[in-house]
């Protein structure tokens, strides 16, 4: 396949890739962060689509065709791209935001914590009132 780089892939390298796109095309003027996060939402629909109808599926997806599974990869960049394009056009260091915010996981569920203050706060997600 082209343009497939099998060494570790860096945010960096994204978003400096994700730039030089959009200025060569001109489209720097329609990337502005409500654009961006519109077109994140479509992507993120997009990859919802594959797992419409489909029930629970196993981890690693063993009995998905190799096309489903590349065609999952495109959705999944689809929207890693996007976030990466916004972060970046919102001036937000994604890798530094991204360390941080699992610092502040960490300290809010403790490793030591019990399972039920994690079970709780799944509960208090599902909540609707
Ligand atoms: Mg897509």
């Amino acid at each position: 396949m082209g343009g497939v780089i099998k060494e570790s892939v860096s945010i960096d390298l994204l978003k400096r890739k994700m730039d030089d796109f959009a200025k060569e095309r001109d489209w720097e003027k329609f990337h502005s962060p409500r654009n961006l996060l519109l077109a994140l939402v479509g992507e993120v629909g997009e990859l919802s689509e594959i797992f419409q109808w489909k029930g629970e599926v196993p981890k690693g997806l063993p009995d998905w065709k190799e096309e489903e599974k590349e065609h999952l990869g495109e959705e999944l960049s689809d929207v890693l791209l996007y976030l990466i394009r916004l972060s970046d056009i919102c001036g937000v260091d994604l890798g530094q935001a991204a360390l941080r915010k699992l610092h502040l996981n960490a300290l809010k569920y403790p490793v030591n914590g019990s399972s039920t203050e994690y079970e709780n706060a799944n509960n208090n997600y599902s909540t609707t009132d």
